[in-house]
């Protein structure tokens, strides 16, 4: 660590001590009001494309899962915070977008049984130290009052970059790559999951692990995403971000 970086975690160590976290907006970073359960500034909270709509509706017979509860149109905002989120170690705005996704959540009529994540690798979870889908599903079924089990998904194998793989590669890269945690077999028959993970581009890692899902006995999958593309044959046709 150099000198510089040195004074830059000090410094912001020391702030940090003086006011708490969340006084940052989570997008734009500016000061913003500590109450905001979002974490978003009212600025960024007007800017923000949100969207609710399944945006693979038409498409929806080419996936196992049955429907997708989006909060905002994958875009350079969604992309900022989910950043943060992913690379900047600040696991704690976890909590702000589970309190989106808890509410996304909430303007459906039926509520799901239980909450699961979309697994990462052991390799990928060494580099970054935790999972984000984990940390969303668990924040947002606390806020919810409902289960969230870890460790009900594995991803048994590695994939490796899938950013310029079409739909059907993707597919095919894909295979076999997740599991259902044997011991938690038992508590998925005949239930409703919700399925979480950051973002969803093309659907395929969604897919993938409502495939082993539904095998194990789950009776509906449920996709809950904070950012979601505008349609997944679009991002087939320009080539999509890392799912
Ligand atoms: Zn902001």
């Amino acid at each position: 660590m150099g000198w510089n970086s040195f004074w830059i975690d000090s410094g912001k160590a020391a702030l940090s001590a003086v006011f708490p976290e969340n006084i940052y907006c989570i997008c734009c970073g500016d000061v913003t009001d500590p109450e905001s359960k979002s974490g978003l500034c009212a600025r960024c909270a007007e800017k923000l494309p949100w969207a609710f709509e399944n945006p693979f509706r038409s498409y929806m017979d080419e996936f196992a899962f049955d429907d997708v509860w989006p909060c905002v149109r994958y875009g350079s905002y969604a992309r900022k915070i989910m950043n943060g989120l992913k690379n900047g170690g600040q696991s704690y705005m976890a909590e702000n977008v589970g309190q989106m996704l808890a509410e996304r959540v909430q303007l459906e009529w039926e509520m799901p049984d239980l909450f699961a994540a979309v697994p990462s690798h052991r390799s990928k979870l060494q580099k970054r130290g935790y999972n984000q889908a984990e940390l969303l599903a668990e924040a947002a079924a606390k806020r919810l009052k409902l289960p969230y089990q870890k460790g009900l998904l594995e991803k048994v194998r590695a994939t490796g970059s899938m950013r310029m793989a079409d739909g059907q590669t993707r597919r095919s890269m894909l295979e076999d790559s997740f599991a259902v945690s044997s011991q938690y077999r038992s508590i998925l028959q005949g239930k409703t999951v919700c399925l979480v993970d950051d973002v969803a581009t093309t659907g395929s890692t969604a897919d993938a692990c409502a495939r082993v899902l539904k095998a194990a006995g789950a009776a509906k999958v449920v996709l809950l995403v904070f950012g979601a593309s505008s349609g997944y044959k679009k991002v087939e046709e320009n080539g999509a971000p890392e799912a």
